[in-house]
């Protein structure tokens, strides 16, 4: 069903209560609802399940209740249509063919033919696929909607504009009855931070009278990133608890989401973000610069019917998202993907990279990381010391993986029409065009 037809919660719980397990048409094997809910910008060290103080995400420790904690887990680059791509695709950046900065030289390049989606494989499995993403970069024209029955991109929508969507989507939920698989991303906490009386008031009643003018919440990051140093102090702060509220608001709101959508223990739910964001840790602000943690790191909280809940502390990566999701549904996974299920043990190094200059290998805590031709070694969490001398064999390793790492590389879509100009303010705005 299309159109704008809002449905009452209650009517919608009702609709959903005991819908966990369905079972197919064809009388096989039950299978779970699939929920992957992904965030822009969110850095693992700014969730209370990843140790942070401020109790930013209430919602996503109740998933962590009932799931397992990746501690380490790494996106594949420092910036969305990378990370989106591994998350949904299962394959690394270069795999994709779309590592160059799409955005920033503004080409126009699609996903390749031969990638396959995550949603593909459960639409072909019988499922109903819904996707929802808030971020212009994952278009349905670069090929993102691929395997999904209903998408929709709401741009750099705010909340609101992802709750419209989804309240679309809910009136054909309602009727399906089918398993769902349904992915909601959104473009929050990126920024520009937006001050919140709800959600940023509680973390500091007295930052409201802080803002000036004009008010750091009008900000964007492009002008602050113009030259960081003049961000510091009570002003960096500030800016951090505008992050943290932005948090804070969008944990709330996929708290309620999961309530309208009945999503329960008999579901297998996935939450992550695609990267990060740097608050001068290195100097810079932002993200869609160079590997540190600050951007790589992010959370992954899994929850799958039946699995113990616990903290995992193998490195893991987005990229393995697509095949746990399947296989957790017990499906099998596309040849294509590189990742690992999830709910097993898993091995080996796992890679990052932005552009041809920066690359990063982590694995078992150790980061090996080469910007241009210098290479250096760190021992996490610390991304100040090289340890390439006194741990050189470990280097050498991690440089070799790169070197070796294999999977196949395919050609990106050329996309018909060139980056229109309202495109190309936008992305300017966002600080992805020069
Ligand atoms: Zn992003």
């Amino acid at each position: 069903m299309k159109g704008r037809i809002l449905i009452p919660a209650l009517v919608l719980l009702m609709a959903f209560a005991g819908a966990g397990l369905l079972w197919t048409s064809s009388g096989e094997a039950p299978r779970p609802n699939v929920y992957l809910f992904t965030v822009d910008t969110l850095r693992a060290d700014h969730t209370t399940v990843y140790g942070y103080d401020r109790e930013v995400t209430p919602w996503l420790e109740q998933l962590a209740r009932r799931g397992v904690v990746f501690e380490n887990c790494a996106s594949t680059s420092s910036w969305t249509v990378p990370g989106v791509s591994s998350t949904l695709f299962g394959a690394y950046p270069w795999q994709l063919g779309i590592w160059e900065a799409t955005a920033k030289n503004s080409k126009r390049q699609g996903l390749p033919s031969e990638a396959v989606s995550v949603a593909e494989v459960f639409r072909d499995a019988g499922y109903g696929t819904y996707g929802v993403a808030a971020n212009a970069h994952i278009s349905p024209e670069r090929g993102y909607e691929r395997g999904f029955e209903h998408f929709e991109n709401v741009g750099f929508g705010p909340r609101f504009a992802v709750a419209d969507a989804l309240a679309r989507i809910q009136a054909d939920l309602a009727q399906d009855e089918r398993p769902v698989f349904l992915w909601v991303h959104l473009f929050d906490p990126h920024e520009a931070y937006v001050y919140s009386p709800k959600h940023t008031a509680i973390l500091d009643p007295d930052l409201k009278a802080r803002l000036g003018e004009p008010p750091l919440d009008s900000l964007l990051m492009k002008e602050l990133r113009k030259d960081p140093r003049t961000v510091s102090g009570q002003g960096l702060a500030d800016l951090v608890t505008l992050y943290d509220g932005e948090i804070h608001a969008t944990d709330a709101f996929l708290e309620r989401v999961s309530r309208r959508f009945g999503v329960g223990d008999d579901d297998v739910v996935l939450f992550a973000s695609d990267h990060g964001e740097e608050f001068r840790e290195h100097g810079r602000l932002g993200h869609h610069g160079p590997l540190w943690q600050e951007t790589v790191h992010v959370p992954l909280v899994l929850a799958v019917p039946g699995m113990p809940a616990g903290r995992r502390t193998e490195q893991v990566s987005l990229v393995d998202v697509a095949t746990t999701l399947v296989a957790a549904a017990g499906l099998a996974p596309s040849e294509q993907w590189v990742g690992q299920d999830l709910r097993g043990d898993v091995s080996g190094a796992r890679f990052a990279q932005l552009g041809s200059k920066h690359v990063a290998v982590l694995e078992s805590g150790w980061k090996w990381s080469r910007v241009g031709d210098e290479s250096r070694l760190y021992e996490l969490p610390d991304e100040h010391t090289d340890r390439s001398a006194e741990a050189s064999e470990r280097a050498a390793g991690l440089k070799a993986a790169w070197e070796s790492r294999g999977f196949p590389v395919w050609e990106p879509t050329a996309m018909e029409s060139d980056a229109t100009d309202e495109e190309r303010e936008q992305l300017r705005a966002m600080g992805y065009l020069e």
